[in-house]
């Protein structure tokens, strides 16, 4: 019975989905657009909370759509290691304390590796761009594997254990043998240069092929504050992924000008306006916000021991369907407390003390999904 009452409110959310989406087609008018994303968004949200109660899950409980419960997920992306790279962007963000994603070419000239790896154990991600930065699609089989395949291997090597996930196409230039080479080679996801404008929907990778076409949103001198500032706002409506791609930075000392050049001080005010909004959107790297939407997908909770069934724990387990070499990045989930719980002390997972809170009778935690078991102390 309760399963049909779930299935009729399903169909009910799917109608009412549809016709949220028939009004937009119709609709020009800006403000209204936007209201009706929102909308669209609420509705998306319910959609999902049910998809995760319909796994055979013996738990009231449903994961965030990214870390900390955030409305959106920004990332800011630095392609080709150019000189303002280590020697502007990686100060800047330390003394913000936020971490963005390099992709690493040869193509100016070798990096001083000492430094990118310092960049990558301060939590920032190293990711590949290729050896030479030419067009893929004009490559032989074996050009090919040598820019893709053998340039992750060789950076991954250079990192002395740092893992490389991501990608991004030279000159934004891919085709289906570029994707499925990049696949192949075991990266996760990867980065075009097209235009991110209209789609800030959550729901921005259906199929699995889109996560290797993901947009962008160009940087260069003439992009005003409002500008950059508006593109955090359309993200936090739509509740989706939002990636900047930067090329060169430069000062008065710092000779960067091979593309797209922006000074520093432009550089630290575009930081700043996305600082001011760390309470709506995760600021995270490339390969941390994919790997949160992808476990998401088939992430599921459920209970391995009842509260009080061996002492004063209550056990429950995260797990998804995901290589977990590729794949660790902690959801966040929340849980109904049962009834018998009046009081949680702590929660470990793997030996490792987990950070919570209650609200609303909701326990929410950040976990790793096939992380261990996840123990919670109560009283
Ligand atoms: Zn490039």
């Amino acid at each position: 019975m309760k399963r049909l009452l779930e299935r009729l409110l399903f169909i009910c959310l799917l109608l009412s989905f549809y016709n949220v989406e028939a009004q937009i087609s119709v609709n020009a008018d800006q403000s209204v657009t936007n209201l009706m994303i929102d909308n669209k968004y609420s509705k998306a949200s319910a959609f999902e909370y049910f998809l995760n109660n319909s796994h055979n899950s013996n738990l009231e409980y449903s994961i965030s759509n990214w870390l900390d419960d955030k409305r959106a997920a920004v990332v800011l992306t630095f392609d080709d290691w150019s000189p303002g790279h280590p020697a502007i962007v990686i100060p800047e963000l330390k003394k913000r304390k936020i971490n963005a994603t390099f992709f690493i070419t040869n193509v100016l000239g070798t990096p001083d590796w000492n430094i990118v790896k310092n960049a990558c154990d301060d939590g920032n991600e190293i990711a590949n761009h290729t050896k030479s930065h030419l067009d893929l699609t004009k490559l032989s089989g074996d050009q090919k594997k040598n820019e893709i395949k053998d340039s992750k291997n060789n950076f991954g090597e250079k990192l002395k254990g740092g893992k490389i996930l991501t990608f991004a196409y030279p000159f934004g230039r891919y085709d289906q043998v570029v994707i499925d080479s990049v696949r192949n080679s075991g990266h996760i996801a990867a980065r075009g240069v097209q235009l991110s404008s209209g789609n800030y929907t959550y729901n921005f990778a259906p199929t699995e092929d889109d996560y290797y076409r993901i947009l962008t949103y160009g940087m260069n001198s003439t992009i005003t504050i409002a500008q950059f500032n508006s593109q955090i706002e359309n993200i936090i409506k739509g509740g989706g992924l939002l990636t900047y791609l930067y090329h060169s930075i430069y000062n008065n000392t710092v000779i960067d000008n091979s593309y797209a050049q922006i000074h520093q001080n432009d550089l630290a005010m575009q930081l700043d306006t996305l600082l001011s909004r760390k309470n709506d959107v995760w600021i995270c790297t490339f390969a941390q916000a994919i790997q949160y939407h992808r476990e998401k997908k088939t992430a599921i909770l459920t209970e391995v021991s009842k509260p009080f069934a061996g002492g004063n724990i209550w056990k429950v387990n995260l797990s998804d369907e995901l290589n977990d070499n590729l794949y660790f990045q902690a959801l966040t989930v929340k849980v109904k407390v049962p009834d018998k719980i009046n009081k949680i002390s702590s929660i470990y997972q793997n030996g490792k003390k987990l950070s919570f809170n209650i609200s609303s009778g909701y326990l929410m935690f950040n976990a790793i999904p096939d992380g261990g078991e996840i123990i919670i102390n109560i009283l």
